[in-house]
C-alpha cells in the first residue's frame, strides 16, 4: 500500500499543505485497511494517514475521525445514517445509468453495494467533471443527509446522494455506499479510531520529538499509554469528537484535555456497569474487606437524569441516546422532586413501569409497550417511577471521582421523595449471610430482578463494568447464570407448524478484539408463534444476499438458508455453556482451537436498548464458561444456591 508509511514533508499525495484532505486519500487509507487483517497493521495505516491529516490541515481531522468511526455526530444527538439498500440500489442505478435489476444481479454476486458501486462508476458520462470531493465535504453531505426532514425530505436525499455518487473518483464510491448504510466493514470500531486518533496527536507533539531524544523508544510508548488512558477516561465523560478532536489540537493537547473535556450535565456520560455473580456466598467472598452496600435492582429502563443550569431537563438511555421525548411526565414533574437550592444535577436511575393505584412496580414488558418518541401526556397510559440510585454532578460539581458513600450524600441532600413518582432505591447495609438471602428473596417479592451489590469507597466508574458492582438476579436462585444479549445473524426456514416464518435462528456474540460476529448456538426455543411472525418480519428486510465477512462461523455444519444484516439483540437464557467443535464464540480463549457454544438456548426478549457492538462480548462468554467451570469444581458447597 502507497500510504503505509507516513511521510508529512512529501507533498502529500498530490494536494498542499493548508488545502481540504480529498475524500480519496482517507478513501485509499480504508481500501489499504481492507487488505489486511492484522490488528496493527491496521491500527499503524489509521495512525499515519490521521498523521498526515494533521500536518497537512488540522481543521480536517475531525472529519478524517469521524468518517473513520463511520459516525457522524456524537451518539446522544441521535443522527445516524443507515440508508436502506433498496434506495441505494435505485440511486446507484439513477447515478450510473445502469439498470436497476443489472445492479440487483451484482449485489447478490458481490454481496457487498460498496463494490458494486465502485465497479459500476465509470459507466456514467458528465458534461463537466464534477469538483473532487473532500474529508470535509462528504461529512457535511452525510450529516445534511441524515437531518433532512419534512415533505420533501426523500427527494432532497436522493439528489445529495447522487450528487455524491456522480462525483465519487476511483474507489471512492465504494466507501461512501458503506458509509450510508451505516456499516464500513473495514473493521475500525471506536476503540480503534481513538486509539490512533491519540497515537497520531502524541507522535505529532513536541513532547514526542523530546521524548525519543532524551529517553528513546521506551519514552515515548510511555506517551502513547499515557495519552490513551487520557482519551478513555475523557470519552466516557464526554463521548464527544466535536469537543475532543479540537482540543487535543490545541496547545498543550493531551495534558489538558481532562480540563477541557469533561463530564457536564447536557452530555451523557456511558454508564458504570456491573459484573454477574453467583450467589450471596460468592459475594461476601469478594467483597471480604471492603464495605459495600445492596441496593435493589430494578426491571426498567436506565434513566441518566440531566438538570442543566438553565432549567432544562434531559433524559439519556444505556447508550446516550436522548430519550428526553419518552418522559414528558417526568421532565414536567422533575422540579417537584428537586430540594431548595439545586441549580444543576445529574442522577443516575431506572424509570420503571409503575401502577399508581396498586403503588407497584409492574414488569418490564408493560413498560416497553410506552411510546418511544414526541409522547404526548395526555396519551400516557403507562406511569412509571423513578428509583435513584446515584448522583454525579451536583451544583456546579462533578462527583465521578468521589466515593458511593459521598454521591449517596449528595443525591439525599438533592433530591426529595415523592410517593408513586420518585424514590430512592431501596438499600441495605449487611454482611450476614441470612440477611442478605433475606433481602434477596423481598427484593424478589417486590417485583424487581434481584440486587446489586456495591462497595461503599468506589468512585463512578463510566462504561466499565466493574468488580465493584456485582449483580445476584433471581435467576442465580435456580441455578448460576445470567442471560447473554446475542444477534441473531442467520436463520432456516420453518417447517410443519412454523411454515412461513423463520423456525430457528444462528446467533452470535461480539469479539471486540477482532470485531468479529462469532456463533454460539443454534436457537428455536422460547419462541411464542406470535413473536415468531414478529421476528420473522421484523429481520426479513435485513436479509443479505451472503455472510459477512466477520461472521465467524462453521459453514460446513451452519448452512443458514437466510442471513442478516446485523441490526438485532436477543436475551437469550442457556442451561450452561460448552466447548464446541462448530461454534466460534470465545474462539482460542478458553481451549486453544475450539468455541464455547450455549447449550438448550431459549429466547427471552428482543433487546432495543442495545446496539449490535453493545451484545455480550466474547471475554464475557469465556468468563461466563469459567464461572461455571470453578462452579462445578465446588459443587457440594454448602451456601450456593
Ligand atoms: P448490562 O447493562 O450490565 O450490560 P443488562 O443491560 O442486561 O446488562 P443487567 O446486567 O441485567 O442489565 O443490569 C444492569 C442494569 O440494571 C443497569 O444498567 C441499570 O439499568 C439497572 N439497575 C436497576 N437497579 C439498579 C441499581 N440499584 N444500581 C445500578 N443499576 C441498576
Amino acid at each position: 500500500g502507497r500510504l503505509l508509511k507516513h511521510d508529512p514533508d512529501s507533498g502529500v499525495d498530490g494536494w498542499k499543505k493548508g488545502e481540504p484532505v480529498p475524500y480519496l486519500f482517507l478513501a485509499n487509507v480504508f481500501e489499504n485497511i481492507s487488505e489486511t487483517t492484522k490488528r496493527l497493521e491496521i491500527a499503524e495505516m489509521l495512525t499515519n494517514a490521521f498523521r498526515t491529516v494533521i500536518v497537512s490541515n488540522p481543521d480536517d481531522l475531525l472529519a478524517a475521525v469521524y468518517l473513520a468511526s463511520n459516525t457522524i455526530a456524537p451518539q446522544h444527538e441521535g443522527i445516524d445514517l443507515g440508508i436502506g439498500d433498496a434506495t441505494l440500489v435505485k440511486i446507484l442505478a439513477e447515478a450510473t445509468g445502469r439498470k436497476e435489476s443489472a445492479i440487483r444481479a451484482d449485489y447478490k454476486e458481490q454481496g457487498d453495494l460498496g463494490i458494486v458501486a465502485s465497479m459500476s462508476r465509470s459507466t456514467q458520462k458528465t458534461m463537466f467533471a464534477p469538483p473532487k470531493l473532500t474529508m470535509s465535504g462528504v461529512l457535511k453531505e452525510f450529516r445534511a443527509i441524515a437531518t433532512t426532514e419534512g415533505t420533501k425530505s426523500v427527494d432532497a436525499k436522493k439528489a445529495k446522494i447522487k450528487k455524491l455518487l456522480v462525483a465519487a473518483r476511483e474507489c471512492e464510491a465504494g466507501y461512501i455506499v458503506r458509509s450510508l448504510q451505516g456499516k464500513l466493514r473495514i473493521g475500525l470500531a471506536q476503540q480503534t479510531v481513538n486509539q490512533a486518533l491519540i497515537h497520531a496527536v502524541v507522535l505529532q507533539s513536541d513532547a514526542a520529538a523530546k521524548a525519543a531524544k532524551e529517553g528513546g523508544n521506551g519514552a515515548v510508548a510511555d506517551l502513547l499509554g499515557r495519552g490513551a488512558d487520557v482519551l478513555k477516561q475523557v470519552f466516557s465523560e464526554c463521548p464527544s469528537y466535536d469537543e475532543i478532536v479540537p482540543a487535543l489540537l490545541m496547545e498543550g493537547g493531551v495534558d489538558k484535555l481532562h480540563s477541557r473535556c469533561h463530564f457536564r450535565p447536557g452530555v451523557p456520560v456511558k454508564p458504570m456497569l456491573a459484573k454477574p455473580t453467583c450467589g450471596v456466598s460468592e459475594v461476601l467472598q469478594r467483597f471480604s474487606d471492603v464495605e459495600f452496600t445492596c441496593e435493589y435492582k430494578y426491571d426498567g429502563e436506565r434513566a441518566q437524569i440531566h438538570l442543566l443550569e438553565d432549567g432544562t431537563v434531559k433524559i439519556f438511555s444505556r447508550n446516550q441516546e436522548d430519550n428526553t421525548p419518552k418522559f414528558p411526565d417526568v421532565i414536567r414533574a422533575l422540579p417537584s422532586y428537586l430540594k431548595a437550592g439545586v441549580k444543576s444535577v445529574v442522577i443516575d436511575g431506572e424509570a420503571v413501569a409503575y401502577d399508581r393505584e396498586q403503588h407497584k412496580i409492574l414488569p418490564f414488558q408493560i413498560l416497553s409497550t410506552r411510546g418511544r418518541k414526541n409522547i404526548d401526556e395526555a396519551d400516557i397510559k403507562v406511569n412509571v417511577c423513578i428509583y435513584a440510585f446515584d448522583c454525579l454532578y451536583l451544583n456546579g460539581e462533578t462527583l465521578l471521582q468521589k466515593s458511593l458513600t459521598e454521591r449517596r450524600e449528595a443525591m439525599y441532600s438533592a433530591f426529595k421523595e415523592v410517593p408513586d413518582e420518585f424514590y430512592f432505591c431501596t438499600a441495605k447495609i449487611s454482611r450476614d449471610v441470612e440477611e442478605l438471602q433475606v433481602f434477596l428473596e423481598d427484593s424478589i417479592a417486590d417485583n424487581t430482578e434481584g440486587l446489586i451489590v456495591k462497595t461503599m469507597d468506589a468512585t463512578y466508574e463510566p462504561s466499565k463494568r466493574s468488580l465493584n458492582w456485582l449483580k445476584l438476579k433471581k435467576d442465580y436462585l435456580e441455578g448460576c447464570g445470567d442471560s447473554l444479549d446475542l444477534v441473531p445473524i442467520g436463520a432456516f426456514h420453518g417447517r410443519g407448524k412454523r411454515t412461513g416464518v423463520y423456525g430457528a435462528y444462528l446467533l452470535a456474540c461480539y469479539d471486540e478484539e477482532s470485531e468479529e460476529l462469532q456463533s454460539i448456538c443454534k436457537i428455536g426455543t422460547g419462541f411464542s408463534d406470535e413473536q415468531l411472525v414478529e421476528l420473522t418480519e421484523g429481520l426479513r428486510p435485513t436479509v443479505i444476499e451472503a455472510p459477512r465477512s466477520y461472521f465467524k462461523y462453521d459453514a460446513n455444519a451452519m448452512k443458514c438458508d437466510v442471513w442478516f444484516d446485523p441490526s438485532q439483540v436477543w436475551e437469550v437464557k442457556a442451561a450452561d455453556l460448552s466447548i464446541s467443535p462448530v461454534h466460534q464464540a470465545g474462539h482460542g480463549l478458553v481451549d486453544p482451537v475450539k468455541g464455547i457454544a450455549l447449550r438448550f438456548p431459549r429466547f427471552l426478549r428482543k433487546r432495543d436498548d442495545k446496539n449490535v457492538e453493545q451484545a455480550t462480548n466474547s471475554e464475557q462468554v469465556a468468563d461466563f464458561y469459567n464461572a461455571q467451570a470453578t462452579k462445578q469444581e465446588f459443587a457440594g458447597g454448602d451456601d450456593d444456591y
